[in-house]
């Protein structure tokens, strides 16, 4: 009779018993690098790190990959049982967990140190987008915006800036950014979302197509005033206030959810925008301008840092692989040309590492800056998020993606 051989004895739990007590922060280069940048606060930041890092390496890493499975992926309940339009996100009680875990370190607060939000915010990256990394963007953009204009803006967008800056009873609020419209994302000068005027505050009519972080309490929306050709931008809270336990959206439908090959864990909705309320942030005829140098120049910081961490990831697990696994008479890093590819990988973390906390510490002293070099500063920034991307792509072996994401 034929019989099926398996090998039941072969096992991966040593490699496991050491890659799951990895800890993202004991790692010499990362410290050289975060020591330097914060320079005689590097003790206190220490002690700060290293709590976050312990937890995101353990607790939120298991959390992590459980709602990555495809049977957690957010769903769209339009309707409840009474045929009212709800529109609700929803999403595993590990996701809310961890969202409320997250947002309640106060990344933005004014408690933190220089440099403290962003180092958590890179050591987070380590466990994927997860849901969790483009909403802390968003926020970071949704909170910059505010404090650019913020002596003159009502008092309805103060309070959502003390929500997402320093939170309100222990709650802190999810950003996110919608800009793209169906006639083209890269094209914000062509958006048709249009903005209606009223006393103090304006309405929104039209459809935004790629709507990340769709389950966030406000929004960054860009729109054209009506009967001009003005983009201005906008933050438009998700829901009026008293309306969010009613599950009574501001004046918005979310027609559908996209599939996603990547980021599946978080949430990308289509929106149809019905008189939805909106606050305008800043000239009328700055919203480009606001929407690239304020918020989206945040975000490609963001993606550097993304980059940087992921890699630094990979290239540390796959060093513990390559010391785990036998193939033909030896291990694989005993394998030259192997060993060869993980110097590279690890030498790519490096570099994008520093690259990325190295930009982020002139971002921060721009204002010593001429005009020239706040320009090449800004210049910098965009080529370092592509590179990024390209170099993490190859690293990763998927084919640089020209397509969608890449613009912005
Ligand atoms: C996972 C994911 C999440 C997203 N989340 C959001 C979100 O939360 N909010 C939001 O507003 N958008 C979001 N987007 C949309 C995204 O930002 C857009 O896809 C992006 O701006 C590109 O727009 P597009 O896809 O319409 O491509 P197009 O604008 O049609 O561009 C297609 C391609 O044309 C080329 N191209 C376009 N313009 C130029 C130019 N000026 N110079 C040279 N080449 C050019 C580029 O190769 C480009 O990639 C998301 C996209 C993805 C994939």
């Amino acid at each position: 009779m034929f019989c099926v051989k398996k090998n039941p004895q072969y096992t991966f739990d040593s490699f496991l018993a050491v890659k799951d007590t990895l800890d993202d922060l004991d790692n010499p280069f990362l410290v050289e690098v975060l020591s330097n940048l914060s320079k005689e606060d590097w003790g206190e930041m220490h002690r700060r790190l290293q709590p976050f890092a312990n937890k995101l390496s353990t607790s939120w890493r298991a959390t992590v990959n459980e709602i990555a499975r495809p049977e957690n992926h957010p769903k769209l309940r339009q309707y409840d049982a009474y045929n009212r339009r709800i529109d609700r996100i929803v999403r595993p009680a590990e996701a809310l967990k961890l969202t409320e875990e997250v947002f309640g370190e106060g990344l933005f607060s004014m408690k933190q140190l220089t440099y403290e939000g962003i180092m958590k915010r890179y050591l987070l990256h380590g466990n994927g987008e997860a849901g969790i990394t483009c909403p802390v963007a968003c926020t970071d953009g949704l909170i910059e915006l505010i404090e650019a204009f913020y002596e003159e803006v009502p008092n309805e967008v103060k309070e959502i800036h003390t929500h997402a800056k320093e939170g309100i009873d222990g709650n802190f609020a999810i950003g996110a950014q919608f800009m793209s419209e169906i006639q083209g994302g890269s094209n914000i000068p062509a958006n048709l979302l249009e903005a209606v005027p009223m006393d103090t505050h304006y309405l929104l009519y039209g459809n935004k197509f790629f709507c990340s972080a769709v389950h966030a309490d406000y929004s960054v929306v860009t729109a054209k005033i009506e009967g001009t050709e003005n983009i201005a931008v906008f933050v438009v809270p998700s829901y009026l206030p008293g309306d969010k336990e009613k599950e009574l959206r501001n004046g918005y439908r979310i027609n559908r959810l996209k599939w996603k090959l990547g980021t599946s864990e978080l949430p990308s909705g289509e929106i149809d925008y019905e008189g939805a309320v909106a606050y305008r942030i800043g000239p009328e005829d700055r919203g480009v301008a606001l929407a690239v140098g304020i918020v989206l120049t945040r975000s490609r910081l963001d993606i550097g840092f993304a980059s940087a961490a992921f890699v630094m990831r990979a290239a540390r697990e796959a060093k513990l692989y390559a010391r785990f696994r036998h193939v033909f008479d030896r291990t694989i890093d005993g394998f030259p040309m192997a060993a060869a590819q993980l110097e590279e990988l690890e030498g790519a973390a490096k570099r994008m590492t520093a690259t990325a906390f190295h930009l982020y510490k002139m971002f921060l002293e721009q204002d010593d800056y001429d005009e020239l070099q706040q320009f090449a500063l800004r210049e910098l920034i965009l080529l370092q998020k592509i590179y990024a991307a390209k170099e993490l792509s190859i690293i990763y072996g998927w084919q640089y993606p020209f397509s969608a994401g890449m613009v912005q």
